[in-house]
C-alpha cells in the first residue's frame, strides 16, 4: 500500500468518526423531543394471509426493534391478494426495513413514490397495510386507541347500514324487518331479478333467451325490479327507515340519469353507485336534476377520482374502500377536504375488509364530523378466533375498540388454519379467489 492510499483511508476513517458524532447528536436532538421515547425501526414486515370468512384477507404485520412493538393493517383486495402479498413482500419491505416507524406521513410518501407508477389498486393495498400497521403502532406506543390519537370522538359510535337481500321482495323486507328489530336504523335493500345474476341479492341464474351460458343481467329489468321494491319497502317498512341502495354500476349513464330522478319520491338515504368511475362526469347531470343522495367512490384509487366530486359538492357521501385508497392516512385527508364541502362520509365495509379495516373505518366514523353512515357485515365466529377484539356492533350502532392502536391481535395460528382458498368453491375456486363476469343477454360484458 502506497503513502497516497493510507493517507486516504485515514481521512475516510476521521469523517466516519465525524458521520456517527454528528448522528449520534441528531439522535439525541430527537429523543429530547420525544421525551426520551426512542424512535422504533422497522425491522420485519410480513403479510398474514387468511380467509376466515372464506374471502381472502391479507393483513400485514410491521415488526419494530422494540420487545412486543409491532401493528397489523389492512391490504384487503381479495380479488387479486397474491399480488398484494407480493407488493408487500417484494418491494415494500426490503425499502422500509430499518426505516423510523414513528414517520407515517412521512413513510406514507415515501412509499407512494417509492414504485415510480402510482395509483393502483394493488400498490395502495400494499401501502395501506403499512400505513395503518404504523398507526396501530404508533397507538400502542402511546398506549391509546388511534382514535385518541387523531384528535379523539366527536361522537360515541357509528350509526350502520345493514344487508336486507332476497331473490323476492317479500323476503327483502322480512330481512330488512329483522335487522329494524335489532336496533338498525339504516338498511341497504337489494333484491334478485328472476331470471338474472342481479347484485347483492340471492336468485342469481342464467337467462332462458341468452346468447351465451354465463350469469345474464339487464340493466332494464332489474330498475322496474328495484323501484318495485322500494314501492313496497315504503308501504311495509314506513317512512321512517333509512334506505340505502347500491346500483353497483351496472347501468348505463342515461338510464342512471334515469334512475335517480324515479327513486327521488322514496327518498333513500343514498343511491350508491349510479355509475363507473369511468363516468363520473355524469354526476354534474344528475346533480342538477334530482335531489336523491347520491354515494360513490368504492373503486376510487386517485385523488383525481374524489377529488372534484367532493370540491364540486357533486355527491353526498364519498364511499372510498379504505385500503384501496391507500390506508388510513389518505383517507382521513380525505374526510378533512370533504368537511367544509358538506360532503359526509360512508366507508365501504362488507366482509371483504378484514377486522384492522374495519376498525380503522370505525376509528374514522367516531372521530369525523362529517361522517354519515357506515356499512358493516358480522364477524362470524371464525373471523373473531383470529381476529382478537373485532370492533362491537350494539343496536346498529358500531364501536372502535378502546384498546391501543386498533386494539386488535391477530392469532396467527388460527389464521393458518383458514388459508387462501379456504371455503372458496365453483369460478372463485378456479379464479383464485378472482371477481367472475357477468353479460347481458346478447353476450356484452357489464360493468360491475
Ligand atoms: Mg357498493
Amino acid at each position: 500500500m502506497n503513502r497516497r492510499n493510507l493517507l486516504k483511508m485515514a481521512t475516510a476513517a476521521s469523517g466516519a468518526t465525524l458521520l456517527s458524532k454528528r448522528e449520534a447528536a441528531a439522535q439525541e436532538a430527537v429523543n429530547r423531543a420525544n421525551r426520551g421515547v426512542p424512535s422504533p425501526k422497522i425491522k420485519d414486515v410480513q403479510v398474514i394471509q387468511s380467509a376466515p370468512a372464506g374471502l381472502r384477507l391479507p393483513v400485514v404485520k410491521v415488526v419494530t426493534d422494540q420487545a412486543g412493538l409491532y401493528g397489523y393493517g389492512c391490504a384487503t383486495f381479495t380479488q387479486r391478494a397474491d399480488l398484494v402479498v407480493m407488493a408487500v413482500e417484494r418491494y415494500l419491505k426490503p425499502f422500509l426495513i430499518g426505516k423510523q416507524a414513528d414517520r407515517i406521513d412521512d413513510l406514507w410518501q415515501a412509499m407512494y413514490n417509492s414504485s415510480y407508477w402510482r395509483n393502483g389498486p394493488v400498490l395502495n393495498n400494499a401501502i395501506s397495510g403499512v400505513d395503518q400497521a404504523l398507526w396501530d403502532i404508533k397507538g400502542r406506543q402511546a398506549n391509546m386507541p388511534v382514535y385518541q390519537l387523531v384528535g379523539g370522538k366527536v361522537r360515541e359510535a357509528a350509526d350502520c347500514y345493514g344487508h336486507a337481500s332476497g331473490g323476492e321482495i317479500q323476503e327483502v323486507i322480512d330481512s330488512a324487518k329483522q335487522y329494524m328489530s335489532r336496533g338498525f336504523r339504516h338498511i341497504r335493500v337489494q333484491v334478485g331479478v328472476p331470471g338474472m345474476a342481479g347484485y347483492g341479492a340471492r336468485g342469481a341464474g342464467t337467462g332462458a333467451q341468452a346468447l351465451h351460458r354465463g350469469p345474464v343481467f339487464e340493466p332494464a329489468a332489474y330498475i322496474r325490479r328495484a323501484l318495485k321494491l322500494f314501492e313496497e319497502c315504503r308501504k311495509q317498512l314506513g317512512e321512517e327507515v333509512e334506505l340505502c341502495h347500491d346500483t353497483h354500476e351496472r347501468i348505463h349513464p342515461t338510464q342512471a340519469l334515469q334512475f335517480c330522478k324515479d327513486v327521488e319520491k322514496f327518498k333513500l338515504f343514498f343511491l350508491e353507485d349510479p355509475v363507473s368511475p369511468e363516468d363520473i362526469a355524469w354526476f354534474r347531470l344528475y346533480r342538477n336534476q334530482c335531489a336523491t343522495p347520491l354515494a360513490m367512490g368504492e373503486l376510487f384509487n386517485s385523488p383525481h377520482e374524489w377529488s372534484p366530486l367532493i370540491s364540486e359538492r357533486l355527491i353526498d357521501y364519498i364511499r372510498v374502500h379504505v385500503s384501496q385508497a391507500g390506508g388510513f392516512t389518505p383517507c382521513r385527508k380525505m374526510a378533512i377536504m370533504a368537511e367544509p364541502f358538506a360532503v359526509r362520509t360512508a366507508w365501504h365495509g362488507p366482509g371483504d375488509v378484514s377486522p384492522i379495516g374495519h376498525a380503522a373505518n370505525a376509528t374514522l366514523d367516531v372521530v369525523s364530523y362529517n361522517f354519515g353512515v357506515q356499512e358493516y357485515s358480522p364477524f362470524n365466529e371464525q373471523v373473531q378466533e383470529v381476529f382478537k377484539g373485532c370492533p362491537v356492533m350494539k343496536d346498529g350502532y358500531l364501536y372502535p375498540n378502546d384498546a391501543p392502536g386498533w386494539g386488535i391481535e391477530v392469532d396467527e395460528k388460527a389464521a393458518a388454519k383458514y388459508p387462501f382458498g379456504y371455503g372458496e368453491r365453483g369460478e372463485k375456486k378456479t379464479l383464485n379467489g378472482g371477481w367472475g363476469e357477468v353479460r347481458k343477454r346478447d353476450g356484452q360484458i357489464i360493468k360491475q
